[in-house]
Order: structure tokens, then C-alpha cells, then sequence
């Protein structure tokens, strides 16, 4: 996995340049403050966040009275890392202590970089020695399953997939039973996004996940969220946190965009830890997220 620091300083992330060069103004009357705001929630920190950081901002300038410009960073950093909430466990469960393959569901709406990161995920894993097995149980769209069987080629996972319009719990099924007999480190289910109704797909992933529990345990529910669809984004996640258990997110396109603020939204407003970052197309576009150097990358 590529290391998050280089490659999110290169992009164009403004959140913490902006928010510095606001705070250090010489007066901060109302007008910065609302100016902060705006700058947060643009870049989709969530208007609860924003209004704690801004309120706890002032507080401490405040108490501060002449700001030296480490401070003022020192200021940003400690707030942001706050919203991010650095104590939460951000352990990506590919292993399996119980004698098994570790079962990873991959969860999202359509478009939002599920089967790549199921392919970047499996490249790493492979890339560590593991024996990774790919269940293709996007059954509906043909296409799916053939990018999925492209990763599994290239990173060296083998892929378990099943007839187009056929049951996307029988092919998680065959995907674990696979992984069992192969005795493979970890089987990784790229599930399909329809986003029809809310009972549609909590009928669906249920029924994906009651069939694998007949084999093995889901260790880990990834949410692939994009990250350049902001707020709209978000609501299509409620959707998906409600259906399934998600224990973690996997945020991807954060490179193509100047809103790493959805972070602190995300894990606020779902209460799950975002474990990955996504950061391009490539292979190696696949970090574990890791809230000190992302607020780092995001002051410049
Ligand atoms: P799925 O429908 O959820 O399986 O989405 P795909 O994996 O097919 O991805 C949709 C598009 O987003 C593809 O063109 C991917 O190359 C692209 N994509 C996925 N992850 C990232 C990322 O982290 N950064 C960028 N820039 N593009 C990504």
C-alpha cells in the first residue's frame, strides 16, 4: 500500500491551507469566523462538526490572544484530529485467528470503486503472502464480474464467479467454500450496488451474509464510499449502514477531490471508522487511513 502522506499532499486539498490563512488574519472578527465555517463545510466537514470546531477554535484563540502562525497550526491540527477521532480501532480484519479464511463483504453503491478496491485490497494482501480467493457476487452486471476476473489475473487471486442474473449469495457461498478448501487466508465478496429499495437490498445483503454464516463468520462489512459525492454520498451510506452491519469505510477517490473534510462527517454521522483510503486508479492507490498524517496532508 502506498503511503497516504505523499500522495495526498499532491493533491488539491485546501481545507487546512485555507483555514490558515483565515486564522492568521489579524483580526478575527465575525465575518472570519463565518468565513472558517464556510470554508469547513464546503469542504464537507458536516455542519454539527464544523460548529463544535468553530466554537472550541474561539474559545482558544481566545485564551491565546496573540497567535503566532505554529500555534495557529498548532491549533488546526489538535481540533481536526479531535473531529477524526484518532482513538478509534481502525483494524482491518483480513486475518482469521479461528483456522479459517477471513471474509471481507464489499459493500457500495455502484461506481463508487468497490471492485477496484477489491482488487487493490487483494493486490496488497497477495503482495504480504496471503492466499486471497474473490467471490464476483455482483451477479447483475456482466461487466463486474469480468473487471473483478481482471484484478484476480493481475494480483494473483484466484476469482469465484457465477452465471449473469444468478444468486449473488450462492457465488458468496462458492467464494468461502473455495477459500476453505484452498485454505486461503482471505476471501474478499464484491457485492452489487443496486441502490432499488431500502428492504431490496437489506433482503439481499441479509440473505449474502446468513448464506456465508453457514460456512464461516463475516469478519469485516467495508462500505466503499466516494468521496466526491459528498453530502449526497452520505445519505446513500445511511441506506447501507442501516440494511448491514458496516464495521468499516473504505473512502476512495480522495484524490480527485478537495473535500477530505467527509471523513469527519462520515465516522460522525455513521459511527464506523474510515479503515481505507482510496487515491487513484492504480494498483497501489490503497492506504490504511491514518488520522495523524491525514491532517498533516491536509495542512500543506
Ligand atoms: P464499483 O461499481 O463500485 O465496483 O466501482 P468501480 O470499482 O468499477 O470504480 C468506478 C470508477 O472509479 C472506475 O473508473 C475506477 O477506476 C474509479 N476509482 C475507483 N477508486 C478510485 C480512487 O481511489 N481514485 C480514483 N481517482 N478513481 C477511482
Amino acid at each position: 500500500m502506498v503511503r497516504l502522506r505523499t500522495r495526498l499532499s499532491r493533491s488539491q486539498n485546501v481545507l487546512g491551507r485555507g483555514l490558515l490563512e483565515l486564522l492568521s488574519r489579524d483580526r478575527l472578527d465575525d465575518d472570519v469566523w463565518d468565513e472558517i465555517e464556510e470554508t469547513l463545510i464546503t469542504a464537507d466537514v458536516g455542519v454539527a462538526p464544523t460548529r463544535a470546531m468553530v466554537e472550541e477554535l474561539r474559545t482558544r484563540v481566545k485564551v491565546l490572544g496573540t497567535r503566532t502562525p505554529e500555534e495557529v497550526r498548532g491549533l488546526l491540527r489538535d481540533e481536526l484530529l479531535k473531529q477524526i477521532s484518532p482513538d478509534l480501532d481502525r483494524t482491518l480484519h483480513t486475518k482469521s485467528p479461528a483456522g479459517r479464511p477471513a471474509v471481507l463483504l464489499i459493500v457500495g453503491v455502484n461506481g463508487t470503486g468497490k471492485t477496484t478496491t477489491t482488487g487493490k485490497l487483494a493486490r496488497a494482501l497477495v503482495g504480504d503472502g496471503n492466499k486471497v480467493v474473490l467471490g464476483a457476487a455482483d451477479t447483475f452486471r456482466a461487466a463486474a464480474t469480468d473487471q473483478l476476473q481482471t484484478w484476480g489475473d493481475r494480483v494473483g487471486a484466484s476469482v469465484v464467479r457465477g452465471p449473469e442474473g444468478g444468486d449473488p449469495a450462492s457465488v458468496a457461498f462458492d467464494a468461502v467454500a473455495k477459500g476453505i478448501e484452498d485454505s486461503a487466508d482471505t476471501v474478499i465478496i464484491d457485492t452489487a450496488g443496486r441502490l432499488h429499495t431500502k428492504t431490496g437490498l437489506m433482503d439481499e445483503l441479509g440473505k449474502v451474509k446468513r448464506v456465508i454464516e453457514k460456512k464461516a463468520v463475516v469478519d469485516e462489512v467495508l462500505l466503499v464510499l466516494d468521496a466526491t459525492t459528498g453530502q449526497n454520498g452520505m445519505r446513500q451510506a445511511q441506506v447501507f449502514a442501516e440494511a448491514v452491519n458496516i464495521t468499516g469505510i473504505a473512502l476512495t477517490k480522495l484524490d480527485g477531490t478537495a473535500k477530505g473534510g467527509i471523513v469527519i462527517s462520515v465516522q460522525r454521522e455513521l459511527g464506523v471508522p474510515v479503515k481505507l483510503v482510496g487515491l487513484g486508479e492504480g494498483p497501489d492507490d490503497l492506504a490504511p487511513f491514518d488520522p495523524e498524517v491525514f491532517v498533516d496532508a491536509l495542512l500543506g
